[in-house]
């Protein structure tokens, strides 16, 4: 199938497909004798996602594992279908996201609240897991991949709280989730992800610290595939963080509200990122969408306020 992509170590990238996009979100099977999905992607994605694990000759009874990183519906908004599919597959998720995909009814207003009307066409609606499928991860973990091989967990909050690293024991993989930004490869263009309500910045860069005191060998963004310079993108990834937060506060002292503080920090940002200057818009529009201006200022001004409100 032209959106899966063989990446070596029995390790295959599916692109999910999200709202229609091609290059947004990526799902990665793991093949071994027990077969691991990491990342679902949406709700909307899971028939994308099944169609691709078929034609990997993986059916109903044959998937072991499915673990996401977080559970943002770009992440995990699929999870309930796909676990209806793979009724032998066990669910796995950091404990503070676990009840969230066992009842989602409060993650879903939530995301109602953020999203509007948008919240359909680019995420569709989590279904519920049954509670007793779902395993719940705590600081460290592990997922059982078959013949000796394993996925180590990491807890690696600053991105959300619930967030999790993944590190192949067999490939070095280091699956990243959003916690080291969103990465666009045609440009080799780096965002942080820096949404509300749980981003804050020390926490963020420890989790980075974190994932390069792992010594992975590649890291597997969700947004988006592979990168062999695990130094170089970390420290970009570090970096990122710390430019925009400087800029968010700055606007944030100079007393701005969202609106402003949005348009002056993608300006100052703007000469950063190849994307934003590229001919081809589709480009810029998926990088928006997956790290917008907006989502990243407004979780930094949260902070700042969480912040200032703690220490007056
Ligand atoms: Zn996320």
């Amino acid at each position: 199938m032209d959106n899966v992509t063989p990446l070596g170590g029995d390790v295959y990238e599916i692109d999910t497909r999200m709202a229609g996009y091609s290059g947004v979100t990526a799902g990665y099977l793991i093949l071994g004798d027990r077969p691991c999905l990491v990342e679902t992607g949406t709700s909307t994605s899971a028939p994308v996602v099944r169609d691709a694990l078929t034609s990997l000759g993986v059916g109903p009874e044959d998937l072991a594992t499915v673990v996401v990183t977080h559970i943002h519906l770009d992440h995990a908004g699929g999870v309930g279908d796909i676990a209806g599919y793979y009724p032998s597959a066990e669910i796995v998720v950091h404990e503070k996201g676990a009840r969230h995909l066992a009842d989602p009814s409060r993650l879903m207003a939530s995301a109602r609240m953020v999203w509007g009307d948008k919240l359909d066409s680019l995420f569709g609606s989590l279904a519920p897991t049954d509670a007793a499928r779902i395993r719940a991860l705590g600081d460290t973990g592990s997922v059982d991949l078959g013949g000796g091989r394993e996925l180590a967990s990491h807890y690696s909050p600053g991105h959300a709280k619930h967030h999790v690293g993944l590190l192949d024991s067999a490939t070095g993989d280091l699956y990243v989730g959003d916690a080291a930004g969103v990465y666009l490869p045609e440009t080799g263009d780096l965002r942080p992800a820096t949404p509300p309500p749980d981003f804050d910045l020390q926490t963020a860069l420890d989790s980075v610290a974190l994932f390069g005191a792992l010594g992975p060998q590649r890291l597997l963004f969700s947004h988006y595939g592979p990168v062999a310079d695990v130094a170089t993108t970390l420290e970009r990834s570090a970096d990122e963080l710390r430019v925009w937060v400087d800029l968010t506060r700055q606007a944030h002292s100079e007393g701005m509200d969202l609106d402003h503080a949005v348009a002056m920090v993608r300006e100052k940002t703007r000469e950063r990122y190849s994307a934003m200057a590229s001919e081809n818009e589709e480009t810029a529009e998926r990088f928006e969408l997956l790290s917008g201006a907006p989502s990243n200022v407004s979780g930094i001004m949260h902070w700042l306020d969480r912040t200032k409100a703690r220490n007056p």
